[in-house]
């Protein structure tokens, strides 16, 4: 969803509620099982726009011990906030107003063309930064996965299951590579 902050960029003090309810969010970062809900507020501080509130959804993701997938609930605290710039003579009101985005991360997309405000990249922003590197689904008394019902200790390497150590290196797409290195050295 984008929105036109066009109103609130141009109005000091005002602020603007916004429910939220955006379609379930699926990238090949992020995939959303819910629509995203929540209420976030706008507000125009005068050189600051605010954006605060919360947001709610659930997200897809695989158990780091079996893979299977399951849906994890979590809750986004939203607060940012906006340097503006004017310029132009005359009233506030018919000055040009321009977002002032800080360029810290550099793979994060820009949230603002003008005064249009892309709110779906706001919200992947967040959910990026929430999601876990290692997901573990509920767990069981005993801290065991509900659905494979391994401890974190048994979490999945690769080849661990059909493959003895030896046959995993063999198959590797390195171990030409490390064939190859062992012959410069003995050459
Ligand atoms: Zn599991």
């Amino acid at each position: 969803m984008r929105l036109d902050l066009s109103e609130i960029l141009h109005r000091v003090g005002k602020n603007i509620p916004y429910d939220l309810d955006e379609t379930a969010l699926v990238d090949e970062d992020i995939e959303c099982v819910e629509p995203i809900t929540g209420r976030l507020m706008f507000t125009n501080a005068g050189s600051t726009l605010l954006i605060k509130g919360t947001a709610d959804t659930s997200l897809f993701l695989s158990c780091s011990r079996c893979a299977d997938y399951f849906a994890s609930p979590v809750s986004l605290s939203v607060d940012e906030q906006f340097e503006l710039q004017f310029s132009g003579g005359g009233l506030r009101e018919t000055q040009q107003v321009d977002v002032i985005e800080d360029d810290e991360n550099p793979i994060a997309n820009r949230l603002f063309q003008g005064p249009i405000f892309d709110l779906t990249e706001l919200l992947r922003q967040y959910l990026l930064v929430e999601a876990p590197t290692r997901p573990i689904p509920p767990c069981d008394s005993e801290g065991r996965c509900q659905q494979c019902h391994r401890l974190p200790e048994e979490v999945l390497a690769p080849y661990q299951d059909s493959q003895t150590p030896e046959e995993a290196a063999a198959n590797s797409p390195f171990s030409r590579l490390v064939e190859l290195l062992h012959e410069e050295e003995t050459e």
